[in-house]
């Protein structure tokens, strides 16, 4: 075999599980290979909040929190049985305190714990949560290494670089502090503009890659492993078809010509199984000018119709689940709200600038509800009895329809006002709402220790695979902020391991 690289383990991808992967490898003297598609490091983490779910860790310990690992799994039981995961939880939840405190050893990384509540009201839940997220990042500390970063999602989707003078902070802030540690190591290349396009199997064992460059490909040996991290397949629109993934291509919110399955197209070509194809990160999405959605989350008003004009979900359920409810029901959605708000009542990323919304035709305005429904096509008589009982429920502070309110994930972005408030200010406003996903979490089935699984359920040997390249171990359910990220580096983490041990 005529290699064009040789290094001990080649990740492909760069967000966050696979720079934690890159940096346990590296910094335990590891020559290593990180190999990015795009030009910039980082994938949809760059563009995260950074929340991490890895519980009972010294970060909680430090908060004094009361998290621990023993209710962790009480509340992963709760959710998700035992039926199929129970080796992953407990592999994910004895790596979580490790992999932590070997992060933190690096003078790069640091941790704090930030409130944002667990998903579900289930036994073992932290009501406040116990997800943290890295310090802000200098952007000084970086120095050159700060043009690999991508930037936040509004400003990547206008081209644009990173605000001048400001920290590096959330996922940007996470991938900065990743991409110092590794730097340091000395041992690591991080190749961007290179896309992993194959794999290569000398006498049944993945011994390296193929990977396409601006000068052709490559061939990069992989002495240990390949660890496959390189996102889902959320952009790819041929394979959210073929799979059945609601919602659309146009509407995820991965990097433009990101995450479109190369790496689970490459593992199933040389046998790896697949599960959990037809799911992803739901989130209610704002429609944007250009056919796109930004993220929304935290409604603190308003309230979401369907197109017969009646509400069918609780609006302030945690993303994901209210998603879900997006995806069971009959689009178009709106968000009707009126004029005790200044702009959208709730969190948009990107934000939208509301005179360009309406210009754009995606928001509507009227001064009577009639005048709303005659503007979105909504049954006028359905829109305004849907408004009349919502502002009842409102009076009485009880939604008997939804329960909205009643959890404290629903109260934790109102800052202590109420959930449930009236619509009856003119003028009103309809904006639309659209099924958007935070990327696909189904794909190539793993063992506890990140190996890729055949179809007859043999780990394929020098083949690993975490974040959304692989099939999530939390199946339809998102428990809490920060799993995504959570996950992956966990499971990006012991994999590495596994290939340490398997050389040793
Ligand atoms: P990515 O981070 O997308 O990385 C995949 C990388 O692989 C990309 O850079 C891509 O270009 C590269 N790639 C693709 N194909 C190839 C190839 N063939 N060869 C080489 N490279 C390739 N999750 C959380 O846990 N906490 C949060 O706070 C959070 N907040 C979010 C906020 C926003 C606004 C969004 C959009 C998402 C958020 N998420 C959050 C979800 C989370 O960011 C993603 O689910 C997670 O980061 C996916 O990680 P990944 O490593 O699988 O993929």
């Amino acid at each position: 075999m005529a290699w064009d690289d040789e290094y001990d383990v080649v990740v492909a991808g760069s967000g966050a599980g696979a720079l934690a992967g890159a940096l346990a490898a590296a910094s335990g003297g590891l020559r290593t290979a990180v190999l990015e598609k795009t030009a910039l490091v980082g994938g949809t983490s760059a563009y995260s909040g950074s929340a991490i779910w890895l519980p009972g860790t010294r970060v909680q310990e430090r908060a004094g929190i009361g998290d621990s690992t023993e209710s962790a799994r009480a509340y992963l039981r709760a959710l998700l049985g035992d039926d199929g995961n129970a080796a992953h939880r407990e592999a994910f939840l004895e790596t979580a305190p490790e992999l932590v405190e070997f992060l933190e050893r690096d003078p790069a990384i640091e941790f704090e714990w930030r409130a944002f509540p667990d998903y579900f009201d289930a036994p073992g839940r932290v009501d406040m949560g116990r997800s943290f997220v890295p310090l802000d990042l200098p952007v000084e500390r970086l120095g050159e290494l700060a043009g690999l970063v991508r930037p936040p999602v509004d400003r990547d989707r206008a081209g644009r670089g990173h605000a001048a003078g400001r920290p590096l902070a959330q996922g940007r802030a996470l991938i900065g502090r990743l991409l110092l540690a590794i730097t340091a190591t000395g041992a690591s290349d991080v190749r961007t503009g290179t896309a992993l396009t194959e794999l290569i199997v000398e006498d049944g064992q993945v011994t390296g890659v193929v990977a396409m460059t601006a000068g052709g490909p490559v061939r990069l040996r992989a002495a240990r492993g390949v660890l496959l991290a390189a996102g889902g397949f959320e952009s790819s629109a041929e394979l959210r078809e073929a799979r059945g993934v609601p919602g659309s291509a146009g509407r995820t919110m991965a990097p433009d010509g990101a995450n479109t399955g190369d790496a689970i197209t490459a593992a199933m070509k040389i046998g790896a199984s697949t599960g959990l194809l037809d799911q992803a990160w739901f989130c209610p999405g704002l429609a944007m000018p250009g056919g796109r959605a930004a993220f929304t989350l935290g409604f603190r008003g308003g309230l979401i119709v369907d197109g017969t004009g009646r509400r069918f979900a609780n609006e302030s359920l945690p993303y994901d689940r209210m998603g879900r409810c997006l995806a069971a029901a009959d689009a178009p959605f709106y968000l009707v709200f009126d004029a005790r708000s200044d702009g959208l009542p709730a969190i948009s990323i990107p934000s939208a600038a509301p005179e360009e919304q309406f210009a754009a035709g995606l928001w509507h305005r009227a001064d009577t509800l009639a005048g709303l429904a005659a503007k979105t096509g909504l049954p006028a008589a359905a829109l305004a009895s849907t408004v009349e009982r919502f502002n009842g429920f409102a009076a009485e502070g009880a939604d008997e329809d939804f329960h909205r309110g009643e959890d404290p994930y629903d109260r934790y972005f109102t800052g202590g006002g109420p959930c449930l408030v009236p619509v009856d200010r003119q003028p009103y406003v309809a904006a639309e709402i659209v099924l958007s996903d935070l990327g696909t979490k189904g794909g190539l089935r793993t063992d506890p220790d990140g190996r890729v699984l055949s179809g007859a359920d043999e780990p394929i040997p020098g083949l690993y695979a975490a974040g959304n390249t692989s099939a999530s171990f939390t199946g339809h359910v998102y428990p809490g902020p920060g799993i995504p990220i959570g996950t992956a580096m966990a499971f990006a983490y012991r994999a590495v391991q596994h290939m340490r041990r398997n050389h040793a």
